[in-house]
């Protein structure tokens, strides 16, 4: 059997669909669900709340038995860069790499996956395989929890999880997490020559975003030292800061965006909790001139950060699929692994390509590194007739 082949024709399907995280990825998880079908393996759709998107879990196996759980999004990014020396959503092999919106991120992985559910199926007397497709990745990890919801609460809880991000096949075990956050300052706008019947917006937001510097600096000073992060402590960051529109006028509206990525075991809510004590003072000090100013805080995006918790079991396992070192690896970007571990699924990051290639034009896999996804899916075959927690012992 040419799994490579199969799993470029796959691939090919897959980028097809242009599964920008803005648009439905319904046609993608159908022709996932037909293709499943035809081995006879059904499948749990969660929809969101449009309707429009949803993710995916389907069951390889016996579903009485711990299994391993293979996770994936299968949104992209937007592939709008004028650079792109082919069409984004048409897998365009060049030698040997293919070219196309999520290639790397992650449709390759996916594709290696289903391009073996037959030989999961054929193997899996002992150990399932779970598909989790989600959906909303790329905008704050959305479409995940309830996917890891359903998943945690399968018949038997799965044993481990391999969340298919491009490492090069490196076993990941730790990243950072994320809270994205947007502060919006209405004060009352008048002329400038009467600004004490007025309350500044942007002096407000000014105030604000000093204090979270004052937090950020704070933040540099408390290294972690557990696992090698870059930088090696928590970051906080204003992304953006928006306020004003003429000079003679006093600006009534300013908009603040920031975000703290955190090391594992960051104090990430009492962090919060500073800020809303900081903007509430912003609050107060508005009001005493205009009693209807307003902070109001909007959550953008979060997502747990993976914690080193994996055990060394799982860590080596994966690496003895991917036929890779097992070491203390960390990335530098944000995956849904945070979350499966969170429902205390070890959990590990490890998939074919290279985050620098994605989220740009002319983003691409190579074949080899697709046959090397192919030869991690094929270990994991030869592994399925054995209980997991014997293998994941003894690897
Ligand atoms: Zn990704």
């Amino acid at each position: 059997m040419d799994t490579l082949k199969d799993t470029l024709d796959i691939l090919d399907r897959l980028v097809g669909f242009p599964t920008v995280s803005a648009r439905s990825n319904l046609d993608l998880i159908d022709y996932v669900e037909k293709r499943l079908a035809q081995e006879g393996i059904g499948v749990l759709r969660i929809p969101d709340v449009s309707g429009k998107k949803a993710s995916l879990l389907a069951t390889i196996g016996r579903p009485d038995q711990a299994g391993i759980v293979l996770s994936a999004h299968t949104d992209v990014v937007p592939a709008e860069e004028p650079s792109w020396s082919s069409p984004p959503f048409t897998a365009t092999t060049r030698g040997d790499r293919i070219h196309g919106r999520g290639t790397s991120d992650m449709k390759g992985f996916i594709a290696s996956a289903l391009a073996h559910v037959d030989a999961f199926k054929r193997a899996a007397t002992a150990t399932p395989v779970h598909l989790a497709f989600s959906y909303d990745e790329e905008v704050g990890c959305r479409g995940a929890p309830d996917l890891v919801k359903a998943t945690a609460a399968l018949p038997v809880r799965p044993a481990l999880c391999i969340v298919g991000e491009p490492t090069s096949l490196r076993v990941v075990s730790a990243h950072k997490g994320k809270v994205a956050r947007r502060i919006r300052i209405t004060g009352r706008t008048g002329h400038s020559a009467m600004t004490h019947r007025a309350a500044n917006a942007v002096f407000a937001a000014a105030r604000i975003v000093a204090s979270l510097d004052d937090m950020a600096r704070e933040l540099s000073r408390l290294p972690y030292d557990g696992i090698a992060f870059d930088p090696p402590y928590s970051t906080l960051h204003v992304g953006s800061l928006h306020g004003g529109t003429a000079l003679n006028l006093v600006p009534d509206q300013a908009v603040i965006e920031f975000e703290i990525r955190s090391v594992p075991g960051a104090d990430v809510a009492s962090l919060l909790k500073r800020i809303d004590v900081l903007v509430d003072a912003q609050r107060q000090s508005l009001r005493r001139t205009a009693s209807e100013a307003d902070i109001v805080i909007e959550d953008m995006s979060a997502y747990p950060g993976l914690a080193p918790s994996a055990t060394d079991a799982a860590v080596k396992a994966v690496a003895d699929l991917a036929q890779v070192e097992a070491g203390q690896e960390t990335v530098s970007f944000g995956t849904e692994a945070g979350l499966y571990s969170e429902a205390r699924i070890p959990t590990v990051v490890c998939g074919p390509g290279d985050m620098a290639r994605a989220h740009k034009a002319d983003e691409w896999i190579g074949m080899d590194e697709l046959s090397g996804a192919n030869r991690m899916m094929q270990r994991l075959a030869q592994k399925l007739d054995r209980p997991i927690a014997e293998w994941m012992g003894a690897t």
